[in-house]
Order: C-alpha cells, then structure tokens, then sequence
C-alpha cells in the first residue's frame, strides 16, 4: 500500500510565500513514490493569505487548509495540523522556504529504516541576524540547564514524525503544549539530520522579540518545576548570610557605634523587595498554568476547513 505523507505548513501573514511553498512541495512529491497531503493553518492572518489559499486548494487537490479563529501562535498552529492530519507520518515545517523541501526525501528515507521521528538540525547560517543567533544559542542553553530534557541548538520545528506519536500526542490533554520538548520527552527512534536553511522566501520574520521569549519561558516552565527550587536555595542562601550578619549588628549595637546607616537599609530593601518579586512571579506563573489548565479550554478553534471526514473532532467545541 502506498504511505501518505502529510505536511503540515502554518502561517501567519504569508499570502506571498504559500504560492511558492506549495508548488515546491508539489514538485518534490510528485516525483516521490508517496500519496501526499498539504495542510497549510492560517493562524489568524490579517493579509490576504486565507483568500490565496482558498484559491490554490480549488486547483490543487492536495491541498488542505484549515483556518483558526485567531491568532494562537506557531506551536499550537502546528498543533492543530497534526489533530487534523491523516498521514501514515507527518512532516513540519514554515512556509517561507528555510526548511528546504529537498529535504524531505532523506527524511523520508529514515523514516522507511524505521526511525519513528526524523528531525533536523540547522546548520548554522551566516545570513542569519546576530540577535536570532545569539537568542536561539542562549535559549538552548537555559532550557537545557534548568529543563529536564537535552534539546540540540538548532532543533526547529521541522521533522517527521510517525502516526504512532501522532496518535499519543493527540491524547495529551496538555493545554499550550511545547512540541518540541515533548518529543523529545517522548522518545521512541529518532534520528537527526543537519541542514543549510534557505533564504526566507517573502516578508519578513514573525517571530518577534516579544513572541520568542514567550515561547522560551514557556518552554522552561512546561518542563520543569527547578525554577521554584531556584526560590529555595536563594532562600536559604540569604538566611545563612544573615546569620553572619547578626552578630556584627549586636556588636554595634553593644559597643555603641551604631549608626543610622539609611543607605545599608535601602539597599537591603530595594534588593530583597526585587528578590522577592521575582520569586512570587516564578510561582505565580506556575499557578498561572495551573489556572488555565483546570478551565480545560481547547487549545485553539477551528473557524473553517475543506478537510473532510476528519479524524478529529471540531464539533466537540
Ligand atoms: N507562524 C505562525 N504563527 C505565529 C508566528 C509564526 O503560524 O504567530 C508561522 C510562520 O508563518 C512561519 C513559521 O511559523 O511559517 C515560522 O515563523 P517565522 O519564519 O516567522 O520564524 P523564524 O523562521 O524567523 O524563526
Ligand atoms: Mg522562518
């Protein structure tokens, strides 16, 4: 039986680079020995891109949208093409063209030996921003540190994955699941390979700055509770210092050179009244999440789709 491979593409204001994207892919698959499906989100784009890609499925039968009722970000996009996938696997990646769909053979091929999630590594990229650079090199490292998990620099969200893993994420009842690091946390084959991103095709990043430390935040607190010991050493790092410093302040105050020392006080205060807030504000994220789990939310709406008998159900919601 012939395998069909599903490609999901989510993109956010990216009327121009769907065009070129799709018709890339479909190259690159006709001359494959795959049935294949594109499915591109619309993550809440305000341009023209739910209009273009309308157009486009009308005369590609391969392709499938499904429209989001508003802007959710790129994980959970990414989320949602894989609940609505069909595919015996399922391959990811952005629609400007730096995944490059030459790829996806040697992916597939990995797949065949049996490697149940095939994902790439990004070589690194001269092209690239310095910023971006320095970002991504910087958040690896923290999450690797204070996480529970080893992700490599340069583990974008552009990989295969079996219908089996598939099939156990879509049981996760997680809300605002970090894909990345639950791959990883799900184990099974995996395989990486490396690759030369391309050029981005048409527009420009949307990831900004704001949107990037939302997603490393995001995915150091999904995986691990260490920054809430992090309040517990400081803690107790600061209550032993104390305890030096009692008997300097008996001291002075028994010999009598005690002095009015405001700039001691307020730096003690300013110091541990910032301390103290970023603590409560690691703790307060976590009940954060807490409170937005036990609401039980769906994790995104669907506003409109042409895939039909869909393996997921959108009416629930
Ligand atoms: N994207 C999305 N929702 C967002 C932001 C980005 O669906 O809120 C998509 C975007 O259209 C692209 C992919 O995620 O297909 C990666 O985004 P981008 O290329 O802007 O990020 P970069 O490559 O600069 O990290
Ligand atoms: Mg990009």
């Amino acid at each position: 039986m012939i395998s069909l491979v599903s490609i999901i593409i989510p993109a956010y204001n990216e009327a121009e680079n769907i065009p070129h994207i799709t018709s890339a892919l479909g190259k690159t698959m006709e001359t494959s020995r795959y049935e294949y499906e594109i499915i591109i989100v619309n993550d809440g784009s305000t341009d023209s891109t739910a209009r273009v890609i309308q157009e486009l499925s009308l005369q590609n039968p391969h392709l499938l949208y499904i429209e989001l009722s508003k802007n959710y970000g790129h994980q959970l996009a990414l989320k949602a093409g894989m609940d609505h996938a069909k595919g015996d696997c399922v391959i990811s990646m952005d629609c400007d063209m730096q995944h490059p769909p030459e790829m996806i053979p040697s992916m597939l091929e990995k797949w065949e030996e049996g490697y149940e999630v095939v994902y790439t590594l990004r070589k690194d990229d001269a092209e690239q921003s310095r910023r971006k650079r320095i970002t991504s090199k910087l958040f690896y490292k923290v999450i690797n540190k204070i996480a529970n998990i080893r992700l490599e620099d340069g583990t974008a969200d552009f990989r295969l994955v079996d219908r089996r893993i598939v099939d156990i994420l879509k049981k996760f009842k997680e809300n605002d699941p970090f894909l990345r690091g639950l791959l990883k946390w799900i184990g099974f084959r995996q395989y990486a390979i490396t690759y030369q991103p391309g050029q981005r095709y048409a527009g420009k990043s949307k990831y900004t700055l704001r949107k990037m430390l939302s997603l490393a935040i995001h995915g150091v607190m999904s995986f691990s509770i260490r920054p809430l010991y992090l309040a517990v050493y400081l803690g107790l790092g600061f209550s032993a210092l104390s305890v030096l410093y009692i008997p300097y302040v008996l001291f002075a105050f028994y010999s009598g050179t005690e002095v009015p020392g405001w700039a001691s006080v307020i730096m003690t205060i300013v110091f541990f009244g910032g301390l103290q807030l970023s603590v409560l504000g690691i703790i307060g994220i976590y009940v954060g999440k807490i409170f937005m789990q036990t609401k039980n939310r769906p994790n995104y709406i669907v506003r409109a789709t042409n895939i039909v008998n869909q393996s997921y159900d959108i009416a629930k919601f």
